[in-house]
Protein backbone atom coordinates (compact mmCIF):
# COMPACT_ATOMS: atom_id res chain seq x y z
CA UNK A 1 0.00 0.00 0.00
CA UNK A 2 1.38 3.55 -1.05
CA UNK A 3 2.22 5.77 2.24
CA UNK A 4 0.18 8.61 2.85
CA UNK A 5 1.25 11.79 1.73
CA UNK A 6 2.68 13.77 4.48
CA UNK A 7 2.44 17.93 5.02
CA UNK A 8 4.29 19.77 7.65
CA UNK A 9 2.27 23.07 9.06
CA UNK A 10 4.77 25.54 9.83
CA UNK A 11 3.35 27.53 12.68
CA UNK A 12 4.86 26.86 16.63
CA UNK A 13 1.08 28.06 17.91
CA UNK A 14 -0.26 25.41 19.32
CA UNK A 15 -3.84 26.87 19.02
CA UNK A 16 -3.45 26.71 15.21
CA UNK A 17 -1.49 23.64 14.89
CA UNK A 18 -4.60 21.55 16.84
CA UNK A 19 -7.20 23.83 13.93
CA UNK A 20 -5.21 22.50 11.14
CA UNK A 21 -4.57 19.03 12.43
CA UNK A 22 -8.45 18.93 12.33
CA UNK A 23 -9.13 20.90 9.23
CA UNK A 24 -6.59 19.08 7.12
CA UNK A 25 -8.34 15.58 8.05
CA UNK A 26 -10.41 15.11 4.84
CA UNK A 27 -6.85 15.09 3.08
CA UNK A 28 -5.95 11.86 4.53
CA UNK A 29 -2.25 13.62 5.12
CA UNK A 30 -0.08 12.50 8.06
CA UNK A 31 0.36 16.39 9.14
CA UNK A 32 3.84 17.29 10.93
CA UNK A 33 4.63 20.12 13.29
CA UNK A 34 8.08 22.01 12.90
CA UNK A 35 8.95 21.23 16.59
CA UNK A 36 8.56 17.32 15.74
CA UNK A 37 10.33 17.71 12.49
CA UNK A 38 13.01 19.00 14.99
CA UNK A 39 12.67 22.39 13.12
CA UNK A 40 13.89 24.96 15.69
CA UNK A 41 15.11 27.61 12.25
CA UNK A 42 12.72 30.90 12.32
CA UNK A 43 11.93 32.10 8.78
CA UNK A 44 11.45 35.90 8.96
CA UNK A 45 8.58 37.00 8.02
CA UNK A 46 8.95 40.70 7.30
CA UNK A 47 6.37 41.08 4.20
CA UNK A 48 3.96 43.64 3.91
CA UNK A 49 0.78 41.09 3.73
CA UNK A 50 -0.48 37.83 4.98
CA UNK A 51 -0.25 36.48 2.10
CA UNK A 52 3.40 37.61 1.17
CA UNK A 53 4.38 35.98 4.97
CA UNK A 54 2.63 33.02 4.19
CA UNK A 55 4.73 32.33 0.94
CA UNK A 56 8.13 33.44 2.58
CA UNK A 57 7.40 31.27 5.97
CA UNK A 58 6.00 28.26 2.85
CA UNK A 59 9.00 28.81 0.90
CA UNK A 60 11.90 29.22 3.63
CA UNK A 61 10.36 26.30 5.73
CA UNK A 62 10.17 24.46 2.69
CA UNK A 63 13.51 24.42 2.28
CA UNK A 64 14.37 22.76 5.64
CA UNK A 65 11.76 20.11 5.86
CA UNK A 66 11.97 16.23 4.17
CA UNK A 67 7.76 17.26 2.90
CA UNK A 68 5.84 20.47 1.34
CA UNK A 69 5.01 22.47 4.10
CA UNK A 70 1.78 24.67 4.69
CA UNK A 71 2.54 27.84 6.00
CA UNK A 72 -0.60 30.58 7.58
CA UNK A 73 -0.57 33.92 8.02
CA UNK A 74 -2.84 35.29 9.80
CA UNK A 75 -4.45 38.27 11.93
CA UNK A 76 -7.34 40.53 12.98
CA UNK A 77 -7.98 43.51 11.32
CA UNK A 78 -10.14 46.47 13.22
CA UNK A 79 -11.89 48.84 10.68
CA UNK A 80 -12.01 51.92 13.29
CA UNK A 81 -8.15 51.23 13.79
CA UNK A 82 -7.92 51.53 9.95
CA UNK A 83 -7.18 47.43 9.55
CA UNK A 84 -4.61 47.35 12.51
CA UNK A 85 -3.64 45.16 14.01
CA UNK A 86 -3.11 43.40 10.93
CA UNK A 87 -0.11 41.70 10.43
CA UNK A 88 1.15 42.77 13.68
CA UNK A 89 -1.74 40.88 15.39
CA UNK A 90 0.96 38.24 16.85
CA UNK A 91 2.81 41.06 18.66
CA UNK A 92 0.52 43.88 19.17
CA UNK A 93 1.55 44.73 22.53
CA UNK A 94 5.46 43.60 22.26
CA UNK A 95 7.45 40.87 22.04
CA UNK A 96 7.12 39.11 25.83
CA UNK A 97 3.12 40.33 25.79
CA UNK A 98 0.19 37.97 26.10
CA UNK A 99 -3.27 37.38 24.68
CA UNK A 100 -4.58 39.03 27.24
CA UNK A 101 -2.03 42.00 27.14
CA UNK A 102 -3.06 42.30 23.29
CA UNK A 103 -6.95 42.36 23.75
CA UNK A 104 -6.31 45.04 26.07
CA UNK A 105 -4.29 47.17 23.97
CA UNK A 106 -6.85 47.21 20.99
CA UNK A 107 -10.05 47.78 23.44
CA UNK A 108 -7.90 50.65 24.73
CA UNK A 109 -7.57 51.94 21.03
CA UNK A 110 -10.76 51.40 20.73
CA UNK A 111 -12.19 52.98 23.32
CA UNK A 112 -10.24 56.31 22.13
CA UNK A 113 -12.47 56.18 19.24
CA UNK A 114 -15.89 57.14 20.89
CA UNK A 115 -18.80 55.95 18.36
CA UNK A 116 -16.28 54.19 15.78
CA UNK A 117 -17.87 51.07 14.42
CA UNK A 118 -16.32 48.21 16.28
CA UNK A 119 -16.63 45.81 13.15
CA UNK A 120 -13.95 43.52 12.32
CA UNK A 121 -12.40 40.45 10.98
CA UNK A 122 -10.32 37.89 11.06
CA UNK A 123 -8.12 36.99 7.75
CA UNK A 124 -5.85 33.54 7.33
CA UNK A 125 -3.83 33.74 4.23
CA UNK A 126 -2.25 29.91 3.27
CA UNK A 127 0.71 28.98 1.09
CA UNK A 128 1.50 25.57 0.09
CA UNK A 129 5.56 24.93 -1.03
CA UNK A 130 7.39 22.50 -1.65
CA UNK A 131 11.71 22.27 -1.87
CA UNK A 132 11.52 26.40 -1.92
CA UNK A 133 9.09 26.06 -4.67
CA UNK A 134 5.40 27.53 -4.36
CA UNK A 135 2.23 24.90 -5.11
CA UNK A 136 -1.12 26.68 -4.22
CA UNK A 137 -2.31 29.89 -1.87
CA UNK A 138 -5.66 30.83 -0.66
CA UNK A 139 -7.46 33.02 1.52
CA UNK A 140 -9.86 33.34 4.15
CA UNK A 141 -11.88 35.71 6.50
CA UNK A 142 -14.65 35.76 8.81
CA UNK A 143 -16.53 38.67 10.06
CA UNK A 144 -17.25 39.97 13.43
CA UNK A 145 -17.86 42.32 16.28
CA UNK A 146 -15.60 42.94 19.19
CA UNK A 147 -16.72 43.41 22.09
CA UNK A 148 -15.58 44.87 25.38
CA UNK A 149 -15.07 41.98 28.22
CA UNK A 150 -13.98 38.91 27.19
CA UNK A 151 -16.09 36.43 26.29
CA UNK A 152 -15.37 32.10 26.41
CA UNK A 153 -12.60 29.79 27.40
CA UNK A 154 -11.88 28.08 24.11
CA UNK A 155 -9.93 29.08 21.35
CA UNK A 156 -6.85 31.31 21.52
CA UNK A 157 -5.55 34.92 20.46
CA UNK A 158 -7.91 37.39 20.13
CA UNK A 159 -10.99 34.92 20.25
CA UNK A 160 -12.81 36.31 23.41
CA UNK A 161 -13.60 39.65 22.51
CA UNK A 162 -14.48 38.76 18.92
CA UNK A 163 -18.03 37.98 18.53
CA UNK A 164 -19.26 36.14 15.45
CA UNK A 165 -22.77 37.75 14.98
CA UNK A 166 -24.41 34.25 12.81
CA UNK A 167 -24.16 32.52 16.50
CA UNK A 168 -24.27 35.41 18.65
CA UNK A 169 -21.34 34.32 20.29
CA UNK A 170 -17.29 34.93 20.54
CA UNK A 171 -15.29 32.24 18.76
CA UNK A 172 -13.73 31.92 22.55
CA UNK A 173 -17.37 29.99 23.20
CA UNK A 174 -17.83 27.93 20.13
CA UNK A 175 -16.30 24.47 20.36
CA UNK A 176 -13.70 23.29 17.93
CA UNK A 177 -15.82 21.84 15.57
CA UNK A 178 -18.22 25.01 15.42
CA UNK A 179 -15.06 27.49 14.94
CA UNK A 180 -14.02 24.56 12.22
CA UNK A 181 -17.23 25.38 10.30
CA UNK A 182 -17.09 29.15 9.89
CA UNK A 183 -13.54 30.84 11.03
CA UNK A 184 -11.41 32.64 8.95
CA UNK A 185 -8.60 29.34 8.64
CA UNK A 186 -11.41 26.94 7.72
CA UNK A 187 -12.16 29.33 5.06
CA UNK A 188 -9.25 29.05 3.75
CA UNK A 189 -8.61 25.58 3.92
CA UNK A 190 -11.47 24.82 2.32
CA UNK A 191 -10.44 27.00 -0.29
CA UNK A 192 -7.05 25.13 -0.56
CA UNK A 193 -8.90 21.42 -0.47
CA UNK A 194 -11.05 22.45 -3.54
CA UNK A 195 -7.80 23.93 -5.37
CA UNK A 196 -7.59 20.58 -8.31
CA UNK A 197 -4.59 18.40 -8.27
CA UNK A 198 -3.98 19.17 -4.77
CA UNK A 199 -3.06 15.77 -3.84
CA UNK A 200 -0.54 14.96 -6.63
CA UNK A 201 1.42 18.34 -5.37
CA UNK A 202 1.57 16.50 -2.04
CA UNK A 203 3.82 13.52 -3.27
CA UNK A 204 7.56 14.07 -2.37
CA UNK A 205 9.29 16.53 -4.91
CA UNK A 206 11.49 15.57 -8.26
P1 LIG B 1 0.90 34.63 12.99
O1 LIG B 1 0.00 34.23 11.85
O2 LIG B 1 1.59 33.46 13.60
O3 LIG B 1 1.78 35.78 12.62
O4 LIG B 1 -0.01 35.16 14.19
C1 LIG B 1 -1.32 35.45 14.04
C2 LIG B 1 -1.87 36.11 15.30
O5 LIG B 1 -3.17 36.59 14.97
C3 LIG B 1 -2.07 35.12 16.45
O6 LIG B 1 -0.99 35.08 17.33
C4 LIG B 1 -3.34 35.69 17.12
O7 LIG B 1 -3.00 36.73 17.99
C5 LIG B 1 -4.11 36.26 15.94
N1 LIG B 1 -5.01 35.23 15.38
C6 LIG B 1 -4.91 34.58 14.21
N2 LIG B 1 -5.89 33.68 14.06
C7 LIG B 1 -6.63 33.76 15.18
C8 LIG B 1 -7.79 33.06 15.63
O8 LIG B 1 -8.31 32.12 15.00
N3 LIG B 1 -8.26 33.45 16.83
C9 LIG B 1 -7.71 34.44 17.57
N4 LIG B 1 -6.62 35.11 17.22
C10 LIG B 1 -6.08 34.77 16.02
Amino acid sequence: MMPAPALVVATRNAGKLREFRELLRPLGCNVHSLAELGITEEVGEDGETFAENARLKAIGYSRLAPFPVLADDSGLEVDALGGRPGIHSARYAGPDATDADRIRRILRELAAVPGAPRTARFVSALALASAGRMLLEAEGACRGVIIDQARGSRGFGYDPVFLFPELGRTFAELDEEEKNRYSHRARAVRALLAAPGLLPLLGPPA
